[in-house]
C-alpha cells in the first residue's frame, strides 16, 4: 500500500523513508470555527474534526494505526492483538483497519459500564470478524493477554503483533506528531489562527503527547491541555514525561535533523477536574457539554471521552480565558455505521457480551 505524504514527512523526508507507515486516514481533517458557543465570550473557539479522519470509522486511533499497522506489515506479522474495555473505540478501529490491510485482529476486552456506544462497537467488531476474548476484571485480563499471546504463537508459529491499550506506544504517538504538523499547515493557510490552548481528552496519553511534541518542534505557542478521562495511574506527569522522551528518541534516532527537545513539567498541562467517579461513567457536566455542541452545531460528542474534555473547555472559557484562541480536538468517530450493524444479531457475539444488550445502559446515556 502506498504511503501518502504526511505533513511530517514533507518537513522531514528521512522520517518518511525510514519510519513504518501505511496510509489509512483521510487527511487533513477540517478545522471549523464555533461561533458563539458561549454568548458574549471574548475567546475564539475552533474544533479539529478528527471525527472525519476515516472513511469507515474516524476518530483519533486511525492516526496511530497508520504507524502501528505499518510496523506490523513491515515485520511480516499476520495478526495483531490489542486490548481495552468491552466497548473500546481503539479495539474497534484496530479491527477495522487491520482487516483493511489484510491482518487478523484479536481483541482482549474487559468489563465496563454499559452504554449504547459499547453495544454498537461490539456489533461492528463482530462484522469485521474480530477474535474476541472477554475478562471480568483487571487481574484475569492481564493474565489472559499474556496467555492468549503465547497460545496464538504456539498455534500459528508467530506471536501476534501487540498494540498496547489506546494504541499509545511511542510509535503510535507519531501519528499525533504528524497531526501537529498538519495543524501548522492549516495555520499557515489562514484556516485558523495559532491557538493559545488545545483541549483534548486524554485516556492513554498518546494523542496529547504526540501533539505536545509536534507543536514544540514547530515552535508554536499552543499549550496542550490533557483532560483526564482515565485513572490517574494511566494519566500522570511521570508517565507523560517518560512517554514524551520515548517518542522524541524515535524521531531523533531516525532523523538527526529533527529538533532535539527535552521536556519538563512546564510543558505538560493536565485537567483532572472532569473525570467523574470512574472511566466510562458519564457525568452531568460532560453530558451538558455533549448537548450544547449537538444543539448548536450538530456535532455529537460522547460521555466517556470528548464530553468530559469539552466540559473542561467550556468551564475554562467562562472562568479562566480571555481573548484567547482555543482549539478543541475532536477525537471521537462520527461516521454512521448503524446500517451495517442493524443486520447483526447480538446473540452471535460471545455469550459474556450479551449482558450489554440485555441490561439497561447507565442513567445519563439517554437517546
Ligand atoms: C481513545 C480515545 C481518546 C483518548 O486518546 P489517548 O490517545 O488514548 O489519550 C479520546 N477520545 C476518544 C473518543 C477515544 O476513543
Amino acid at each position: 500500500m502506498k504511503s501518502q505524504n504526511l505533513s511530517l514527512f514533507e518537513s522531514f523526508p528521512a522520517l518518511g523513508y525510514k519510519l513504518p507507515h501505511v496510509s489509512l486516514a483521510s487527511l487533513p481533517t477540517p478545522v471549523q470555527k464555533l461561533n458563539d458557543i458561549i454568548e458574549g465570550s471574548t475567546n475564539q473557539v475552533y474544533i479539529k474534526r478528527d471525527d472525519l479522519s476515516g472513511e469507515v470509522y474516524g476518530g483519533n486511533k486511525i492516526r496511530k494505526l497508520e504507524f502501528l499497522l505499518g510496523d506490523a506489515l513491515k515485520k511480516n506479522y499476520k495478526a495483531v492483538m490489542t486490548a481495552g474495555a468491552d466497548g473500546s473505540n481503539h479495539c474497534l478501529a484496530t479491527a477495522i483497519y487491520a482487516k483493511k490491510v489484510g491482518l487478523k485482529s484479536i481483541s482482549m476486552l474487559r468489563s465496563q459500564l454499559n452504554a449504547r456506544y459499547a453495544r454498537k462497537n461490539l456489533l461492528l467488531s463482530k462484522y469485521y470478524n474480530v477474535e474476541f476474548h472477554h475478562y471480568k476484571n483487571k487481574h484475569t485480563w492481564t493474565w489472559g493477554i499474556k496467555f492468549q499471546r503465547l497460545l496464538h504463537g504456539l498455534k500459528t508459529g508467530k506471536m501476534p503483533y501487540f498494540i498496547p491499550i489506546g494504541g499509545s506506544s511511542p510509535l503510535g504517538g507519531l501519528g499525533f506528531v504528524n497531526a501537529a504538523f498538519e495543524l501548522k499547515e492549516q495555520i499557515d493557510n489562514g484556516e485558523i489562527p495559532e491557538p493559545d490552548y488545545l483541549y483534548v481528552a486524554s485516556g492513554t496519553l498518546g494523542t496529547a503527547a504526540g501533539l505536545t511534541i509536534g507543536l514544540k518542534a514547530l515552535g508554536l505557542k499552543t499549550k496542550v491541555v490533557s483532560v483526564r478521562v482515565n485513572d490517574v495511574s494511566r494519566i500522570n506527569m511521570e508517565l507523560m514525561l517518560r512517554y514524551l522522551e520515548d517518542v522524541q528518541n524515535i524521531l531523533n534516532s531516525v532523523d538527526d535533523t529533527f529538533p532535539k527537545i527535552s521536556y519538563s513539567e512546564d510543558d505538560v498541562f493536565f485537567n483532572h477536574d472532569f473525570f467523574g467517579p470512574r472511566y466510562g461513567e458519564f457525568t452531568p457536566e460532560g453530558m451538558a457539554a455533549v448537548n450544547l455542541l449537538d444543539e448548536k452545531y450538530g456535532i455529537r460528542l460522547d460521555g466517556t471521552y470528548t464530553g468530559k474534555a469539552f466540559a473542561a473547555l467550556l468551564h475554562d472559557l467562562s472562568h479562566v480565558h480571555r481573548d484567547k484562541i482555543v482549539l478543541f480536538w475532536n477525537t471521537l468517530n462520527s461516521r454512521d455505521f448503524s446500517d451495517i450493524i442493524s443486520k447483526i444479531d447480538y446473540r452471535t457475539l460471545p455469550e459474556p457480551f450479551h449482558i450489554y444488550f440485555e441490561s439497561e445502559v447507565q442513567p445519563l446515556d439517554k437517546a
